[in-house]
C-alpha cells in the first residue's frame, strides 16, 4: 500500500504508519470492518488520499460494545485496584510522550494543523490529561452522612459502566484523551468512535493502549461515520453512558437517540463565544490575544473568540491591529515549520466557511481583511475579519468554525447591557474579557453566561479547569474533578445500627 502519497518531509516512522493497512481496536484484537468496507482519509493540505481506514457499521459497533460489556461486567478492569488502572494511564501517558513526534507528525497530515502547533498543544495537553486523571483513580471516593444514631449512611462513587463517545475531528487526539482519560480513572469502558475525517492519531492510540497492557476490551476504538457508527453506539442498550463532542444540530440527535434506554448524557458542543475589550485594556495583549483567540487552530475551536467586541475608543486601533495579524499569518502545509495556520479540515469546512463569508456581505458585512480561499489547492482561507455585521446576521448568530472574526464597537458604559450583549446567543461556551480594571473583570465574569471565562486571555487550558457550556453548548462538563461525575453513578448505603 506504500502507493499513497505521503508528504516527503515526514519521518519514515510517520509515513510507514500512513501506508499500514490499518485496523480497528475491537475487544484487543485489530480488526477490519466486518464488511470489509474502508474509507478514505485526505491530506487537507494537498487534497490527496493519504491512507483508508475501516468503515464500522452497526455490526462492529455491536461487537465493540459486547466486547466493553464483558470487559466491564465480568473481566479484569472492573476488579483491578484503582492504584493498578492509574498506573495503566499514567504509562500510556509515557508512551505517549516517547512518540511525541510522530503524533505530531500524523496529527498534522490529518487534521492540516501546524506540526509546530500539535506538538506544543495538542500533545503536551493530552499527556497531561492523561496523567492528571492517572492521579484521580485513586481519588474517587464516597463520604459519610451522620444523619441520625440510629443508621450508619455513606455514598460510594461507582463507574457507570460502558461508555460509548464520539468525537470531532478538530483537536483529533486531544479529544480522544479528554474522553478516554477520566472515563479509564473512573473504571468504566469504552468504545470511541472518532471523527470520518481525522482518524489516524486515535488508531496509532490504539496500538500504544495495546503496548501499555490494557485488558482485552477496556478501550475499543471505531472508525466510521456518523449516522453508521455514531448513530448505532449512541443508541445501544447495553451502552450506559455516551459522552458527545460536536455540533449543537448533532448532540440534539444524540439525546434523541439516548433515550431508548435512557442511557445518560453529556454533550460538548458549539459555541459563539465574545471577546470583549474594554477602553482600559492593555492593547499590546489584548490585540494579539483576541486575534489568537480566534485564528489558533484555523478558527477550528468551540471557544474561538468569534463575535470581537471593542469599545468605540480603542475600535480603530484593536482593528487596524487585529487585521495586520490576520494579513501577516503564514497560511501554508501544516508539515512545513513554517506555517502558522493550515488548511482547514476538509473540503466540506471549507466549503462551509467559505460559504458563511459570502452571506456575510450579502447581508452588509465588510470584509476588513482576507475573505477568500488562499492558493489554489487544499482547503485554506484567509484568515478573515469581517466589520459592519448586524445581531441578526448569520455570520454573528451561528458557529462559523473556521478563521473568521465579527467585529463591532460598542459604546456603552453600562457592564448589564455589555454582558446582554455578549450573552445574546443560544451559546455559552466561552467568553474573554480584557480590562485593566479588577471590578470590571469580576463583575463582567459573573454577568457572563458561560462555562468559561477567561480575563486579560483566551484559550487557556488544564486539565484541572472544568470545560463545557451554558445554554445550547452542552450538559456536564470535561476535564478538573467534575468530569469524573460523567462518568460515576453514586450510590447511598443506609444501615440501622
Ligand atoms: P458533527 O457532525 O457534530 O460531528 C461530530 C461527531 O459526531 C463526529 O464523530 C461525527 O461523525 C458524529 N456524528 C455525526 N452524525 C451523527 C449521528 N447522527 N449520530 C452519532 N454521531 C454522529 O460535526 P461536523 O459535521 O464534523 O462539523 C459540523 C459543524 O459542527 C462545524 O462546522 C462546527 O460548527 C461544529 N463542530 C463543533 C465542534 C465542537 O467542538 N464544539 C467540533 C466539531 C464541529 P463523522 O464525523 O464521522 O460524521
Ligand atoms: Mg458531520
Amino acid at each position: 500500500m506504500a502507493t499513497i502519497p505521503v508528504d516527503s518531509r515526514v519521518n519514515s516512522k510517520t509515513a510507514e504508519f500512513f501506508s499500514r493497512q490499518h485496523r480497528m481496536l475491537i475487544d484487543g484484537r485489530f480488526v477490519p470492518a466486518a464488511s470489509g468496507k474502508t474509507f478514505p482519509v485526505y491530506n487537507p493540505a494537498t487534497g490527496e488520499e493519504v491512507a483508508r481506514v475501516p468503515e464500522a457499521e452497526a455490526e462492529d459497533v455491536d461487537r465493540a460494545v459486547t466486547a466493553a460489556r464483558r470487559a466491564f461486567d465480568s473481566g479484569p478492569w472492573s476488579r483491578m485496584s484503582p492504584s493498578q488502572r492509574g498506573q495503566l494511564i499514567w504509562k500510556l501517558a509515557d508512551l505517549l510522550e516517547a512518540n511525541l513526534d510522530e503524533f505530531a507528525e500524523i496529527e498534522s497530515l490529518d487534521n492540516g494543523k501546524p506540526f509546530s502547533v500539535a506538538r506544543v498543544a495538542d500533545l503536551p495537553l493530552s499527556i497531561d490529561m492523561f496523567r492528571y486523571m492517572a492521579g484521580w483513580a485513586t481519588k474517587i471516593t464516597g463520604s459519610t452522612l451522620p444523619f441520625s444514631d440510629a443508621f450508619h449512611s455513606y455514598t460510594l462513587r461507582e463507574p457507570i459502566g460502558v461508555v460509548g463517545q464520539i468525537i470531532p475531528w478538530n483537536f483529533p487526539l486531544l479529544m480522544a484523551v479528554w474522553k478516554l482519560a477520566p472515563a479509564l480513572a473512573a473504571g468504566c469502558c469504552v468504545v470511541l468512535k472518532v471523527a470520518e475525517q481525522t482518524p489516524m492519531t486515535a488508531l496509532r492510540l490504539a496500538e500504544l493502549i495495546e503496548q501499555a497492557g490494557f485488558p482485552a476490551g477496556v478501550v475499543n476504538i471505531l472508525t466510521g461515520y456518523g449516522e453508521g457508527a455514531g448513530a448505532p453506539l449512541a443508541e445501544h442498550p447495553l451502552v450506559d453512558k455516551v459522552a458527545f463532542t460536536g455540533s449543537t444540530e448533532v448532540g440534539k440527535l444524540i439525546v434523541k437517540a439516548s433515550a431508548g434506554n435512557l442511557k445518560k448524557v453529556s454533550l460538548e458542543l458549539g459555541g459563539k463565544s465574545p471577546a470583549i475589550i474594554f477602553p482600559d485594556a492593555d492593547l499590546e495583549r489584548a490585540i494579539p490575544g483576541t486575534a489568537s483567540a480566534i485564528f489558533f487552530n484555523q478558527g477550528q475551536c468551540c471557544c474561538a473568540g468569534s463575535r470581537l467586541f471593542v469599545h468605540e475608543s480603542v475600535y480603530d486601533k484593536v482593528l487596524q491591529g487585529v487585521s495586520d495579524i490576520a494579513g501577516g499569518i503564514r497560511v501554508g502545509a501544516g508539515i512545513d515549520p513554517k506555517t502558522e495556520m493550515g488548511p482547514l479540515v476538509s473540503e466540506e469546512q471549507f466549503d462551509r466557511v467559505t460559504g458563511f463569508i459570502d452571506s456575510g456581505v450579502r447581508e452588509g458585512a465588510r470584509v476588513a481583511v482576507g475573505g477568500k480561499r488562499h492558493g489554489n489547492r487544499g482547503y485554506f482561507v484567509q484568515p478573515t475579519v469581517l466589520t459592519h455585521t448586524k445581531p441578526e446576521m448569520k455570520v454573528v448568530r451561528e458557529e462559523i468554525f473556521g478563521p473568521v472574526v465579527c467585529a463591532e464597537s460598542f459604546s456603552d458604559s453600562d457592564l448589564d447591557r455589555v454582558a446582554r450583549e455578549a450573552n445574546n446567543t443560544i451559546y455559552g461556551l466561552a467568553a474573554s474579557v480584557w480590562t485593566r480594571d479588577l471590578s470590571t473583570a469580576h463583575k463582567m465574569a459573573r454577568l457572563i453566561r458561560s462555562g468559561t471565562v477567561w480575563i486579560n486571555c483566551h484559550n487557556v487550558f488544564d486539565a484541572s479547569l472544568p470545560f463545557g457550556g451554558y445554554k445550547q453548548s452542552g450538559w456536564g462538563r470535561e476535564m478538573g474533578e467534575e468530569v469524573l461525575h460523567n462518568y460515576t453513578e453514586l450510590k447511598a448505603v443506609t444501615a440501622a445500627l
